[in-house]
């Protein structure tokens, strides 16, 4: 039997037409802030995927772009600045960011409530410890797409390929909150085979070109490839053989047009969500509907 193919751009889309709706009922325009160091074209690409999918739904998208010899402390004053402004709800920094700047100074010092990456240590540390928080947007998609396949997660053995704090770790902890039995495979992992064959749910993100070979997926499993790898011919492929596990799976995601689309899907929702937050903290006082950047 084929498997049910998880159509993430038809997804991403109607929770964007939902999110649209949501934002024209907050008593001001929500913000986000888009901060992008140096010109990687790939970079580049995102943050004005993200600026332009935040204008659609009625959010209002600042790009600040600086030169990519900008300094740490420059950047720090940046975001000091964001983080005091009061039409900024969620602050975003494009990784990787250039060597003199050191990431993990810079997340930190993002206002938890405006962190809507979820990378911040003390959103982490909220979803270790099961307490709401902002959560990292791919690992929310992720969850968004098993849902929508009707995934029955509590009690199934669930295996994520890939330990990274943006998307295995979280994916990893998602699951369990969702009483999944999860293992957390990685470049050690000694028969990463076996482990997929166990599994009912795979969560492939390691970024290696069609790893996950279709006598790795058990009849039936549902399969969600985060992995984006670029071919030689500039194609994409993600982390799984699609056409090797597409008939037996139970569901799996193409790439492109799986989890890719929900990523930006859920960083609009986290903007929505700390704006939302922020509305209802009464210290915070602005004008309604501010359009001022
Ligand atoms: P990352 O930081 O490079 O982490 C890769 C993980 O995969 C590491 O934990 C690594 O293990 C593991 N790994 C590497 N080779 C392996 C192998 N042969 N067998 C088993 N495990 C292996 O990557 P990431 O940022 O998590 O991203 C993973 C993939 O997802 C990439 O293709 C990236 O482009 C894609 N991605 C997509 C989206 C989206 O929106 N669709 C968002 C983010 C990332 P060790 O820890 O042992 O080194």
């Amino acid at each position: 039997m084929t498997a049910h193919i998880l159509d993430g751009k038809a997804l991403a889309a109607a929770l964007r037409a939902d999110l649209a709706q949501r934002a024209a009922k907050l008593p001001y325009r929500a913000g986000l802030a888009v901060v992008l160091v140096g010109e990687e074209a790939a970079s580049a690409v995102y943050v004005r995927n993200k600026a332009r999918a935040a204008d659609a739904i009625g959010v209002t998208a600042w790009t600040i772009r600086l030169p990519a010899g900008t300094t740490e402390a420059a950047l720090l004053a940046e975001i000091a600045r964001l983080n005091g402004d009061p039409d900024v709800d969620g602050i975003l920094v494009q990784l990787p960011l250039p060597p003199q700047i050191r990431p993990e100074a810079v997340i930190g010092a993002i206002d938890p409530t405006k962190d809507v990456d979820g990378f911040h240590p003390l959103n982490v540390g909220r979803l270790h410890s099961g307490a709401p928080g902002l959560v990292p947007c791919t690992p929310l998609g992720v969850m968004k797409l098993l849902a929508h396949a009707g995934t029955a997660l509590r009690g199934a053995r669930a295996v994520v390929l890939g330990r990274s704090a943006i998307v295995g770790k979280p994916v990893a902890e998602l699951l369990l909150r969702a009483d999944a039995t999860v293992t957390l495979a990685h470049s050690r992992t000694r028969d990463l085979a076996a482990e997929c064959r166990r599994a009912e749910v795979i969560i492939a993100a390691v970024g290696r070109a069609e790893l996950v070979r279709g006598d790795w997926v058990a009849n039936d499993a549902v399969v969600i490839d985060v992995g984006i790898n670029r071919r030689a011919d500039g194609s994409l492929v993600g982390d799984v053989a699609f056409d090797e596990c597409v008939d037996h799976a139970g569901a799996i995601t193409p790439v492109p047009g799986g989890v890719g689309p929900m990523t930006i899907a859920c960083l609009l929702e986290n903007t929505l969500a700390a704006a939302a937050a922020r509305r209802d903290q009464k210290s915070i006082q602005r004008p309604l509907r501010s359009q001022s950047p």
